[in-house]
């Protein structure tokens, strides 16, 4: 099957009461993990790209190897995503692309690190709805901001200067026609979330909660979502790596996202620690060794563990098969109407 649009997935998932993991991907052995974890698990895929891995890859590289994974992987419906699209024009051309979803992040100026107006926000992720419901692709938009810096994108701040407000968020999803939703709620992005396992005062599952309420049919999504789990962080340091102590979002905070609204839910940091640490080991075990493969393989399968992990604990697992994926041309029909 072809790639598939991002809102149906969401929409079965708001219907099955599950989440659904977005993956980040650099590289072809990336997106080998996250597709043999699906058919592992038999859990629809989303592969998501920011901007820094479109520079790193190539548009035509990544597009390709995605069309690979829908030939290779036909029972499982797959989206590929762009993560934090910082102006229309970026969007604009991930669509042209093939990108059967983008995230407009209006939260942010188009330099990625500057916090902006409402109203800008709003502008450009309206653009960026008419342009993209017009093919049929799915609109993730965000309001509030997040901490933190990952691929050169974030204003680099505390999680807990910008949290969503629900009021606004239930006017931006009015004037905007968004898709999804990404809301601020402490959470931030890279390795270094929390100092210490998040409380309420850190991690606002609350606000998350209250946003649901007033948007009960809009899919949230929860970014910076990694749990940062210690025996991952253990594999580096064992192996010669110097990681500082740190706190991600613990599953069952996830799981209480899921079960209030939070529908797709961001994975990055997780699996990069994963690669690094079979990476690691394989290098300090093994330092004869000079083939490529021999530590690309364990990378790859301890990506897969991890994507198999959140695939199985956000619920999406055993969902694959539960429906016909809808072609972006009648997406886009539904859209007009
Ligand atoms: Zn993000």
């Amino acid at each position: 099957m072809p790639l598939v649009c991002m809102r149906q997935l969401l929409d079965e998932a708001a219907k099955g009461g599950y989440g659904v993991g977005a993956f980040n991907v650099n590289n072809m052995e990336q997106i080998q993990a996250i597709m043999e974890a699906g058919r592992e698990t038999n859990s629809p895929v989303i592969v998501q790209a920011s901007r820094g891995a479109r520079s790193y890859a190539q548009d035509r590289y990544l597009y390709h190897l995605m069309i690979a994974a829908t030939e290779l992987y036909p029972e499982i419906p797959t989206v590929l995503h762009l993560d934090h699209g910082n102006s229309p024009e970026t969007c604009r051309s991930a669509i042209e692309m093939g990108f059967t979803s983008v995230m407009m992040d209006g939260s942010l100026m188009p330099d990625g690190k500057t916090p902006s107006s409402f109203e800008y926000n709003v502008e450009a992720t309206r653009q960026v709805v008419a342009m993209a419901h017009a093919r049929g692709v799915t609109v993730e938009g965000e309001i509030g901001c997040l901490g933190g810096i990952e691929d050169g994108h974030g204003a680099g701040l505390s999680g807990l200067a910008h949290l969503t407000d629900p009021e606004q968020a239930a006017e931006f999803v009015k004037l905007t026609g968004v898709d999804a939703l990404a809301i601020a709620i402490g959470t931030s992005h890279g390795a270094y979330k929390f100092k210490e396992k998040p409380t309420g005062a850190t991690l606002k599952m609350d606000r998350l909660i209250e946003i649901h309420h007033r948007l009960p049919s809009t899919h949230l999504v929860m970014h910076g979502s990694s749990s940062v789990p210690k025996e991952l962080q253990d594999v580096i340091n064992a192996y010669g790596g110097k990681l500082k102590p740190t706190w991600g979002v613990p599953i069952e905070e996830i799981q209480l996202g899921i079960r209030n609204g939070v529908r797709k839910i961001n994975v990055d940091t997780d699996n990069r620690l994963a690669i690094t640490g079979a990476i690691r080991k394989v290098f300090v075990e093994s330092p004869e060794k000079f083939d490529p493969r021999d530590y690309l393989k364990p990378a790859r399968e301890a990506m897969k563990k991890v994507v198999v992990e959140r695939m199985i604990s956000f619920g999406q697992a055993g969902h694959a098969g539960d429906y016909e994926p809808v072609p972006l041309s009648v997406m886009a029909q539904r859209y007009a109407q």
